[in-house]
């Protein structure tokens, strides 16, 4: 009980999620018994299948789920709901992990305009015409092909970046929960050091976030996306804006990894973790 006291956890999904079975209440409860400051539902929105199938003239296939038009109205509203029916005992957060806004401007345009949100992330699964980045073979990828995989995702990242309507990026290492957790393959992405270094210039620019995604502790991978060289680096070039998330899509991850994580910002040398209320930045101080 409150052992997740003066801490947030702002990436968490429900079935409004495709990927996600997890009771939206239930989430709920389980962030008042953990004692979160601030508590975020952000279920999936990828604005390149905003629409349903036929809209893409696209093939069915075992991976692709469309229309989340839909899953992101759903979400929305009962997230609303929740948040007056349990306003006396959490700070909850109406969120939305927006997928791939470079690939659909005009759609992702429109969902950052929805007045009900308080807070999103912007995220990348995959690239233009490739599947999201769980689902590629890698072992039939050459050691180059993942190097220029890895600079398109970063590259594509910037893009977002500069894009900004968002108010934290999500998962900024993303493509290594399976390029390196999943498939145990070395890579080494200090060679976009310079485009991460100008995704987060920019984003400081525009008095955006980053978030520290701690799922990857409870997986293969063993670190958080990003790990301590880049929250690091963020806070050299003068980064000040930091969230923590789960990203759990059941009830159980919730909260998970919150606490190391935490701990991990501090040597960083961060004193406040930043959650957003209708797109402002509140700030909590960490003891
Ligand atoms: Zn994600
Ligand atoms: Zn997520």
């Amino acid at each position: 009980m409150n052992e997740l006291k003066g801490l947030i956890d702002c990436h968490t999904h429900t079935h409004f999620s495709p990927d996600a079975d997890a009771e939206p209440v239930q989430m709920v409860e389980r962030a008042i018994k953990l004692g979160l400051e601030a508590y975020a539902i952000t279920d999936h929105c990828e604005c390149n299948r905003w629409y349903g199938i036929d809209y893409y003239n696209a093939e069915p296939n075992e991976h692709d789920t469309y229309g989340f038009r839909n899953d992101f109205d759903k979400s929305l509203d009962c997230v609303t709901k929740l948040k007056e029916r349990y306003s006396d005992k959490i700070n909850l957060i109406c969120g939305i992990e927006l997928g791939q806004a470079t690939h659909d401007f005009d759609i992702a345009d429109k969902a950052v305009e929805d007045k009900r949100l308080d807070f999103i992330i912007g995220s990348m699964h995959e690239l233009p015409k490739r599947p999201d980045f769980c689902f590629i073979k890698y072992e039939n990828y050459s050691d180059s092909e993942i190097d220029k995989l890895l600079e398109n995702y970063f590259l594509e990242l910037l893009k977002l970046c500069k894009w900004g309507k968002f108010d934290i990026l999500g998962h900024l290492t993303y493509t290594l929960r399976y390029i390196e957790g999943e498939y145990g393959l070395k890579t080494d992405i200090s060679k976009y050091d310079d485009i991460i270094e100008e995704c987060f210039k920019v984003i400081i620019q525009n008095s955006k976030g980053i978030e520290v995604n701690t799922s990857g502790l409870r997986q293969k991978y063993g670190k958080p996306f990003p790990d301590f060289k880049y929250i690091n680096l963020y806070r050299d070039l003068g980064g000040e804006i930091i969230s923590l998330g789960s990203d759990a899509h059941r009830v159980s991850d919730l909260g998970k990894g919150i606490a190391e994580c935490g701990e991990l910002v501090k040597r960083a040398g961060f004193k406040y973790l930043a959650y957003f209320k209708k797109h402002k930045p509140e700030f909590v101080r960490m003891d």
